[in-house]
């Protein structure tokens, strides 16, 4: 039997049995882990909180191979006024799903952990939209991952793009100027282009001040979506309605 300590964010909870539950977590030196809790829908369960996503703990797991088993965990930071709001909930549950994503089992991930925790911490204590949140925490996600997204250059030919006519291909995942697209493509106005290439220069204490339209924020996100199933060839399902 090994025992691991660590600090760990809730990606994901399942039920198991009757009383259990297996909980997904990304931990900075371990990557992410799957861990049983058991017992935890019992009334007088004393982790229950260990089994909320969004919980950020600090882990102690028992158990070899993939499936661990949580002995004890001790909360280091609530992030639940998270799901009080409709909005932040589904930017969180969206980073969640991104991190879980692109994670890997037993493999330390410190940028991606310390990422999604920055990113957590500004939508449960800061009023900066939810939406610009996330759009951060994607495009940092993209480059720690090797696929920074070109936000200045045509895919293609490689000319400067004219925010007045660019599109998102969805099959190459590269912006496009509006000769070189090809196929099916995502129209991308010249405010959201703006936007993206100013979020990478920022960290998330700097993002408080900007302000996005709803359609802004729609084009985003189906934007991440295309370019999360083009890279990694996985469909989001927390972005699949917006
Ligand atoms: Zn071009």
């Amino acid at each position: 039997m090994q025992e691991l300590i660590s600090q760990g964010i809730v990606l994901r909870s399942l039920d198991y049995h009757d009383n259990d539950k297996i909980i997904t977590i990304l931990t900075p030196e371990h990557g992410r882990l799957t861990a049983i809790l058991k017992g935890v829908k019992k009334v007088t369960a004393k982790m229950k909180f260990a089994s909320q996503v969004f919980c950020y703990a600090q882990f102690k797991l028992v158990g070899k191979g993939e499936m661990l088993t949580v002995s004890g965990a001790t909360e280091i930071e609530s992030f639940f006024d998270i799901v009080q709001d409709y909005k932040a909930m589904r930017a969180g549950s969206a980073m969640l799903e991104i991190a879980d994503g692109v994670s890997f089992i037993h493999e330390p991930d410190h940028l991606l952990f310390s990422g999604l925790l920055r990113a957590l911490e500004t939508l449960s204590k800061t009023e900066t939209d939810p939406d610009v949140v996330l759009m951060r925490f994607a495009l940092g996600v993209f480059k720690i991952t090797g696929y920074a997204m070109n936000l200045r250059t045509c895919g293609t030919c490689g000319k400067s793009l004219n925010a007045d006519i660019v599109r998102f291909d969805v099959e190459t995942g590269e912006f496009t100027c509006i000769h070189c697209s090809k196929g099916s493509y995502i129209p991308v106005s010249p405010r959201t282009l703006e936007v993206m290439q100013n979020l990478p220069k920022l960290e998330f204490d700097q993002l408080e001040n900007i302000v996005i339209t709803d359609t802004e924020a729609r084009e985003f996100k189906t934007i991440i979506r295309a370019n999360f199933a083009c890279r990694f060839g996985k469909n989001l399902k927390t972005l699949s309605s917006v």
